[in-house]
């Protein structure tokens, strides 16, 4: 299979400048190194109707263009159903019935880090667990034997994050979005996962899933965000910060555009122009303060 970039974005509403510019940048690093990229939308959560075609317009307005059919998480359910059931018949997974405010409250195990699951279900009988499931449907968890597990990253270096019984499919029946990224990645023959850095955290638990998967880890880069004037992540309550409420303010994706790269330290023109001018290591490590320009 030949390697492979993407961007996944979750169709929950319109891209903002800050998912666009991490979009630009995962297709500068696959197609500065010779990759295709894929486009995958992750709709196994939070999908809004309408939300995955104007993304895609977005995408192609800055100039980001894909190979290959776009692929949807929410018809994957055979391969994240093979991966549970792979690794359940290895004994690594278990039913958990904890609701969020359980979590909460339980006492952490010692040592466990901040917002680890507490293995509450790990422990229970045969006999608990049959008195459980006649009460609330079960969520699965991973059975993982680490507490963290290190990844290299291009921009990070060597990053080691916790990796605790985290959930592969929840009491809804949905996949979590941990597994099916694993999953969907080795699938498509994805081996560079550019992503925001918002995103590092869960790195550890998903290369820590493709190993006991037998999948290759891709090459990880995860980037700085766009952060508003406060500092904090651009979100949509910070004005104008999507090619639609840009353009009714006089300001064409052209603009977002050439904003994008410039901030980047790249020509402006097209994101075709910009890529002679890529190297990874020259992505800025600090995040973007986006301000709204004058029309
Ligand atoms: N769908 C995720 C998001 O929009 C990105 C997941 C990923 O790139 O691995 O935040």
């Amino acid at each position: 299979m030949t390697s492979a970039g993407r961007f996944a974005p979750s169709p929950s509403g319109e891209l903002h400048v800050g998912n666009l510019r991490t979009a630009i940048l995962a297709w500068l690093f696959a197609k500065s190194s010779g990759r295709k990229f894929l486009l995958r939308v992750e709709d196994l959560d939070r999908a809004r109707s309408g939300a995955e075609a104007g993304q895609l317009r977005d995408l192609q307005a800055v100039g980001v263009s894909w190979e290959d059919a776009v692929v949807r998480q929410t018809e994957r359910a055979e391969l994240y159903a093979a991966a549970i059931k792979r690794l359940s018949a290895e004994g690594r997974t278990y039913e958990c019935f904890c609701t969020r405010r359980e979590i909460q409250e339980a006492p952490s195990a010692p040592h466990a880090p901040q917002g680890a699951y507490p293995g509450t279900c790990r422990r229970l009988s045969h006999a608990e667990r049959e008195i459980r499931r006649a009460t609330r449907p079960a969520s699965i968890r991973l059975r993982s034997e680490v507490s963290e597990w290190g990844v290299e990253d291009q921009l990070h270096g060597q990053y080691v994050g916790v990796v605790d019984d985290f959930v592969l499919r929840r009491n809804d029946g949905v996949t979590a979005y941990n597994l099916a990224v694993v999953v969907d990645d080795a699938a498509q023959g994805i081996d560079q996962v550019v992503r925001g850095d918002d995103l590092l955290p869960s790195t550890p638990r998903q290369a820590y899933l493709a190993t006991l998967l037998g999948l290759q880890i891709p090459e990880y880069a995860h980037v700085p965000l766009v952060v508003n004037h406060d500092g904090v992540r651009l979100a949509k309550r910070d004005g104008a910060v999507t090619l639609g409420d840009l353009a009714a303010v006089g300001i064409p994706a052209e603009r977002v555009r050439d904003l994008i790269l410039e901030s980047l330290d790249l020509p402006d023109g097209s994101v075709q122009d910009a890529l002679p001018h890529f190297t990874p290591k020259n992505v800025p490590k600090e995040p973007w303060v986006w301000k709204t320009p004058r029309a």
